[in-house]
């Protein structure tokens, strides 16, 4: 990518996989910042549509929130592990399929609530008494019914309030749908599912949008051999700088300049900016002019998340043959679950999952100790439980580079905010999850932001080049193969 503008400098190169050999030096020039699903799409659909692109990544590594580890000698996913909505529909749907992965169907259910079925269950109480089945299945039908309650509390309330405070409201007027003892903490159960499909707890959870997104059809599907190979594929000829952590965005009318952590800089004629939401708001990068009010505001507005996991690898399994392993407790904070992955994979890993403050809290531990507050947790109900081989902790709170798991709406901001994150800045492009307005929080919907912000990018630059019919569009048809979903 050569500089328009001569007074800057050229591109630094340092730690690139570059293909500069095969540039066509009147190609429009872009950078995107930021190599998670949405980035490398942007960067992807951009360099299929013949623009010179360059992806600066602050990571050692592509991937971002979907992160597959190799440590225990075969893939773990430790961000991002289903596909939501296992359908031809879905945009990740196509590369999936050609790549002949398999899923692992959880369940067939669309909402949000559930994305493994009832009955795949096995729910303990902290003292090792496993519940009946048919008191999960109970409790988990009476659930929904006092969600659906809550509806009733929004239609009367003008303001939003907290999905806790509804239930509160709910349980007042209707006494007869209060749970008690061993149902009650079931019911805790249920809310701290709930509190990990957010990766928020109910308390931050706005009742006027907690339902609003749109869920594609399908059902879930874990993807057994990891995200990895996806991302690979995606990015196979990139120019790709690892390393690079993006520090000042400059925007001009001629073009962007944009400056790294070593004082290097990039200049291109736009940028798509990738990186995850957490990264704006701490505002670790200095963007020149600043952003427009409302920018800024809906950074500050929208809420990040945290769902963290500590995967445990043992030497055999020896816990029940279902999909969730789950402690109950008289509060959802107490509550807690974990991924039986050998289900799905054969492989001996329970993963487990903390959500919202226990997430905070447990990240605030050495990794060494968040993996045996976690085992005591399956030592509560399985007391002969063996001892893992090996651990592997998530840090996605308080990594630098994500600085939280994925978006969601807090409680009396508008739901548009996702949008508004989206809409681009002159010749800056947004994209990322929290872009997404009908699938946040999710890959595919990271996916799709990246291809919208490339498309937008594209008709962008080359309106002001007034070459619209010289290059490709960036969203190209894919052929489509059937995904490959089972279960056991
Ligand atoms: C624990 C966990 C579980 C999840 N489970 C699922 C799931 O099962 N299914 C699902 O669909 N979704 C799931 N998600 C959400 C999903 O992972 C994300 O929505 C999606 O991966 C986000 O992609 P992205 O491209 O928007 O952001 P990211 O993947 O975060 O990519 C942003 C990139 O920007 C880079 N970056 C940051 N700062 C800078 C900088 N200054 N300069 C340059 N680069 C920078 C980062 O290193 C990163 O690579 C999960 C997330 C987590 C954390």
């Amino acid at each position: 990518m050569e500089s328009r503008d001569q007074s800057n400098r050229q591109l630094g190169r340092a730690s690139c996989y570059s293909n500069a050999a095969k540039r066509q030096s009147y190609s429009p020039s872009v950078i995107v910042i930021g190599g998670g699903f949405a980035g490398i799409a942007a960067a992807r659909a951009l360099h299929d549509a013949s623009f010179q692109v360059v992806l600066l990544e602050s990571r050692d590594r592509i991937g971002g929130r979907v992160y597959t580890d190799y440590s225990f000698g075969f893939p773990v996913d430790m961000g991002a592990s289903w596909l939501h909505g296992v359908c031809k529909e879905n945009p990740l749907a196509p590369i999936i399929g050609r790549l002949g992965l398999p899923l692992y169907r959880t369940s067939g259910d669309n909402s949000v609530l559930y994305d493994h079925d009832l009955e795949s269950y096995a729910l303990f109480d902290t003292d090792g008494k496993q519940v009946p089945q048919d008191l999960v299945t109970n409790v988990g039908l009476a659930f929904e019914n006092i969600l659906s309650e809550t509806d009733k509390v929004r239609q009367e309330h003008k303001e939003d309030m907290s999905i806790l405070r509804a239930l509160d409201i709910v349980f007042e007027r209707r006494p007869d749908l209060r749970l008690e003892g061993l149902s009650y903490k079931v019911l805790q159960w249920y809310l701290c599912r709930m509190e990990g499909w957010f990766a928020a707890d109910a308390d931050t959870i706005s009742l006027r949008c907690w339902d609003q997104e749109e869920l594609l059809p399908g059902g879930h599907g874990l993807m057994v051999r990891g995200y990895r190979p996806v991302i690979n594929t995606l990015s196979k000829g990139l120019d790709i700088c690892l390393n690079h952590r993006v520090t000042k965005i400059d925007r001009r009318h001629s073009g962007v300049e944009v400056t790294v952590e070593d004082g290097r800089t990039f200049v291109a004629d736009a940028a798509v900016i990738a990186v995850p939401l957490g990264v704006l708001k701490a505002k670790s990068i200095k963007f020149e002019p600043k952003l427009p009010d409302w920018k800024e505001d809906a950074i500050a507005d929208l809420g990040v998340g945290i769902e963290n996991k500590i995967a445990f690898h043992f030497e055999k399994v020896f816990w029940p043959n279902v999909e969730f392993l789950g402690v109950v407790a008289s509060s959802s904070y107490e509550c807690s679950y974990f991924l039986n992955l050998h289900k799905a994979t054969g492989h001996p890993v329970l993963v487990y999952m903390p959500a919202g403050q226990l997430a905070r809290d447990i990240e605030k531990m050495s990794d060494e100790a968040a993996a045996s507050f976690a085992f005591m947790q399956l030592k509560k109900i399985l007391p002969d439980a063996s001892e893992p081989i090996q651990y592997l902790v998530s840090h996605w709170g308080t990594d630098v580079n994500s600085l939280g798991s994925y978006s969601y709406d807090l409680v009396g901001k508008p739901h548009n905010l996702y949008e508004r994150l989206r809409v681009p800045v002159d010749n800056l492009f947004f994209a990322g999850e929290a872009t997404s307005v009908d699938y946040p929080g999710s890959v595919h919907g990271a996916y799709s932001t990246g291809l919208m912000a490339a498309e937008d990018c594209r008709m962008r630059v080359l309106e002001r080049y007034g070459e619209m019919d010289l290059f490709n569009p960036a969203l190209g048809e894919e052929d489509s193969v059937p995904l490959l979903i089972s279960r056991m």
